[in-house]
């Protein structure tokens, strides 16, 4: 069995953005030569999410506005976290969206649904951060 480890680096320049990054998941899956087996790819932080939706600006327009209602950025007074930082919403919006996705390689390609996209989801960017993709297979 083979494995595989890459880490893929983002900073945004806004505070959330939303990034389809499955070609670099496959492309990762090339470099590794693994044929069959399973990727899974993680936000290596807490205010990050790793999900997997559709490519679509609309949806991703309406995300946004939902964890704004959900867990507003602002006033930062409102949480008990923002004492020494400014970023509890993004916690609640990463929780809610998820840390990571585990997808089935096969054939050597990400075996993902007819809409199915891998997405970086930042919350609390304009900073360097990563994504940790760890794949295991033959
Ligand atoms: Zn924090």
């Amino acid at each position: 069995m083979k494995s595989y480890r890459k880490e893929l680096w983002f900073e945004t320049r806004t505070r959330r953005s939303y990034i389809n990054i499955t070609s670099q998941v496959n492309a990762s899956i090339n470099e590794s030569g693994i044929r069959e087996g399973i990727a899974l790819v993680n936000a290596m932080h807490i205010t990050a999410s790793v999900f997997i939706n559709d490519d679509e600006t609309g949806l991703h327009s309406d995300f946004d506005l939902w964890l704004e209602k959900l867990a507003p950025e602002k006033p930062y007074s409102q949480y008990r976290h923002n004492g020494f930082e400014d970023n509890a919403d993004a916690h609640l919006k990463r929780q809610i969206m998820g840390r990571e996705v585990t997808v089935a390689i096969t054939n050597g390609k990400l075996d993902l649904g007819p809409w199915e996209q891998i997405f970086y989801g930042e919350f609390d960017g304009m900073r360097k951060k990563r994504v940790l993709i760890k794949l295991i297979g033959d």
